[in-house]
């Protein structure tokens, strides 16, 4: 008889204990609501939707470990509890490896020895890694509490950018990513800096769907010949960071390999230039390395996940992803490291990106969150590292897009960690729909007026299309991203979202063309104008 590992499917992982009722409405109140909302999938209200798959973004489910500690949230204004618990679980997390400390247990056991709290919480002293502790977070400041991920992008290229001018106020400057997120572009933008994308070059490569279990092309990769490119063309001087995003969420959310960290780890110490993480889905990338990297197997995910830091000076995160929380981010840089050293110039640059913290988000202790939030963020990191956890999700999106495939869907893959897409161009083929269309919103309109089910297009109108030049047109992928919230959805979500979708597939002359009736010029438009659908009668 076959072992509980051998059946085929995960072993479940948790089980639900609250349950939210999904109301019951129907087709027409969906298509009124659409047009008292310009139908804009941001303007539609959660509350009127089957299944929501817009973004796994702090819309995850949080355990009762999470609930518990929250309870112990400290709203004290400066130093609460939290702030000491949560430094402690990001070095457990990215630092320690399989020796985690776990000090939240002291709080949610209820310590009372005085000693013991000063020793081991609150005045225990740490310097050299990714979070300075006791006196040298306040003479050498490192890490950075902030609400969102965005905010720690603002904080980095905000602070870095006057003092990249005051180096060199004639060179312009360039930031390579293996696929830059939507807001750390903005972000570096905003600032006067070039951002670079350098995508794997076997990306749009076919896939066979019954292959996903055996091996992973990791095309979430950077492109190492276009990285060591740029650094010759551009010269040394003029690239100030190098960034990887693990998981590569603008690339379908595919994952980067230990091998391509390694390497980019090389170039970036052969050229002495900081390399960063953009680290929002670190747990989800950790396992895919453990699952198809040779040597990964028998590893843990906190080991590989130490590994995996131990190669970068630095880190933006959202921890609305792979945190398990609903809100929260950081910046963390290493202590001495190269970023500290290139960026100290007449001050240290942590006090002078402290100062900036304060001045957006609050004080460093909190960092414009509330204390019961970095509790929860603070427990949400021993619960992303769980392997049952972390294997029923990989799973869960895998079947989701293999029942796609296998209905004759033109999805990207392999499925990435957090969501399926699906490629527009290919799932329109046969039809009229030409690129400027919007064929992906019309889809999107659809899916959710007819089925309830929210989805949102990253593809020529996101990306704004018709506002780029030809060259840069061609680096606009033309995908609906279908993202799946973490511990929400069970088997019948999905299997109810597949027939919806293969329904629609085989009527897709029917699906409107989309002309934006209004602000088509506004920034981050995606979110901001009004659609019509040109239905045909
Ligand atoms: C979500 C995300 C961000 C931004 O984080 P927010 O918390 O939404 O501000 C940055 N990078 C990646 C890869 C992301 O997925």
């Amino acid at each position: 008889m076959k072992s509980q590992n051998e059946l085929g499917v995960p072993v479940p992982a948790n089980k639900p204990l609250v349950v939210r009722t999904i109301k019951q409405v129907t087709r027409e109140q969906r298509e009124y609501v659409l047009k008292k909302t310009e139908y804009s999938m941001f303007s539609f209200p959660a509350d009127l939707i089957f299944v929501d798959f817009l973004s796994d973004s702090g819309s995850g489910t949080m355990t009762d470990f999470q609930w518990a500690a929250l309870f112990h949230g400290d709203e004290s204004y400066g130093r609460n509890k939290g702030y000491y618990v949560l430094l402690d679980a990001i070095r457990d997390t990215f630092e320690r490896g399989d020796t985690p400390n776990r000090s939240i247990n002291l709080i949610l056991s209820g310590e009372t020895d005085v000693n013991k709290l000063m020793d081991e919480l609150y005045v225990t002293s740490f310097e050299g890694g990714f979070v300075n502790g006791g006196t040298h977070q306040l003479t050498r400041p490192n890490a950075f509490i902030v609400p969102q991920g965005r905010c720690a992008e603002h904080l980095l290229f905000s602070t870095i950018a006057p003092i990249l001018k005051q180096k060199n106020k004639d060179i312009i400057n360039y930031i390579p990513n293996n696929g830059h997120f939507d807001t750390t572009e903005a972000n570096i933008v905003a600032n006067g800096i070039q951002a670079v994308n350098l995508f794997s070059t076997n990306l749009m490569d076919d896939f066979p769907y019954d292959e996903m279990d055996k091996r992973n092309p990791f095309k979430g990769n950077m492109d190492l010949k276009g990285l060591e490119d740029l650094i010759k063309e551009k010269g040394v001087d003029s690239i100030p960071l190098i960034y990887v995003t693990i998981t590569n969420n603008t690339a379908a959310g595919q994952p980067v390999s230990m091998k391509n960290i390694k390497e980019v780890h090389k170039i970036a110490k052969k050229y002495d230039i900081p390399f960063f993480f953009d680290a929002c889905r670190f747990s989800e990338n950790a396992n895919f390395i453990k699952e198809f990297e040779e040597g990964y197997r028998n590893r843990s995910i906190l080991s590989i996940v130490q590994e995996m830091f131990s190669y970068v000076d630095g880190f933006t995160i959202s921890f609305k992803k792979d945190g398990l929380a609903n809100i929260g981010g950081g910046f963390f840089f290493r202590d001495k490291g190269v970023f500290h050293k290139k960026f100290s110039i007449d001050e240290d640059i942590g006090i002078k990106l402290k100062e900036k913290q304060i001045l957006t988000f609050g004080n460093d202790s909190y960092g414009g969150m509330s204390g019961r939030d970095i509790m929860a963020l603070a427990a949400g990191l021993y619960e992303v590292v769980k392997e049952p956890y972390l294997y029923e999700r990989k799973i869960q999106v895998r079947e989701f897009a293999r029942k796609l495939a296998q209905n004759g869907i033109p999805i990207l893959l392999p499925a990435g960690g957090h969501a399926v897409y699906i490629d527009m161009d290919k799932f329109f083929e046969g039809t009229d729909m030409k690129i400027d269309d919007f064929g992906g919103v019309g889809f999107t309109i659809e899916l959710l007026k007819h089925y309830g089910i929210r989805s949102v297009e990253l593809g020529p109108f996101c990306f704004e299309w018709d506002k780029k030049t030809p060259e840069q047109q061609k680096g606009i992928l033309n995908l609906v991203r279908l993202a799946m919230p973490r511990n929400v959805y069970s088997a019948s979500h999905i299997d109810y979202a597949v027939a919806a979708i293969t329904e629609l597939y085989h009527n897709k002359e029917k699906i409107p063309k989309v002309k934006i009736s209004r602000g088509a010029e506004l920034r981050l438009r995606h979110f901001q104008t009004g659609l019509q659908p040109i239905y045909k009668n």
